[in-house]
């Protein structure tokens, strides 16, 4: 938004540092979130799919997968000239009137953020679900219980045990057949051969740009013959539908308060 005081200079921020160095988190401080952008929609994959939801994408990610589909939240040759810092009251009021069942904070990476104070403003409002690579502690305060928290880890950033252990959901994105061991291998590693988890699904998602790869799909489908509970055929349904917004425009500031 032209003006707006709570703008953040992108071109002067680096979101993706690797040590934890992250300037966003810190120059946002408590209460109030740098946001990519914000919309109302549904849930396309996993456990809640189908179901109205309520999307906040926090910028910043020092993950950077290759295969991304959410760049712009990283990578400053695509993310907007300046995104919009919203205060939480005012993020849950918005999901809120949106008439959703539930909110899903998602980004780039969530937890490189202190989510307590969103938790706090969303906590009697709507259900809060969290979308994190699982490789940073998630700092949710009082929703630290009840948060449901979709993991998704990711090869070039291990997810913490902890975060492992807690989370409600795993969604494993598979780019390659020898993604199923490897995956299967890191979770015995991490928790025995019979690995028992919260978690009572593990998503396996092809790679989107892959989604039309036979080979892929074959093994998925073997895999989950094979082994059964808790892996799961997964899909990224809301993409066939066509029905989340296009990303902030390059050069444009970020459009997530003109949602609001
Ligand atoms: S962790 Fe998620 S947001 Fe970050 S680079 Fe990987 S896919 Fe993108």
């Amino acid at each position: 938004m032209n003006g707006q005081p709570n703008a953040v200079p992108v071109a002067h921020a680096d979101h993706g540092v690797p040590d934890g160095a992250l300037p966003v988190a810190p120059a946002a401080g408590r209460g109030l979130y740098p946001v990519y952008e914000n919309f109302h929609s549904w849930q396309g994959e996993g456990d809640f799919m189908g179901k109205s939801a309520y999307f906040i994408r926090l910028f910043g990610c020092p993950v950077r997968c290759e295969w991304c589909d959410s760049r712009g939240t990283w990578d400053l040759a695509e993310a907007p000239s300046e995104i919009p810092r919203i205060q939480p009251a005012r993020l849950a009021a918005l999901a809120r009137e949106s008439r959703a069942e539930f909110v899903v904070v998602t980004g780039g990476e969530p937890a490189i953020h202190d989510l307590e104070p969103l938790a706090e403003a969303l906590s009697g409002v709507l259900p809060m679900h969290i979308e994190t690579s699982g490789a940073f502690p998630l700092r949710l305060g009082m929703g630290a219980e009840s948060a449901w928290v979709t993991l998704s880890p990711k090869r070039n950033a291990l997810a913490l045990r902890e975060n492992l252990l807690r989370a409600d959901e795993i969604k494993l994105v598979i780019s390659s057949p020898a993604d199923l061991p490897f995956w299967h291998g890191v979770l015995r590693q991490s928790f025995g051969p019979r690995f028992r988890l919260r978690a009572r699904s593990i998503w396996l998602h092809p790679e989107w740009s892959r989604r039309e790869d036979a080979r892929l799909l074959a093994a998925i489908n073997r895999w989950v013959l094979h082994c059964s509970a808790p892996y799961r055929v997964g899909w990224q349904l809301h993409k066939c539908y066509n029905v989340d917004p296009p990303p902030p425009i390059r050069g444009c500031r970020g459009q997530g308060a003109h949602r609001g």
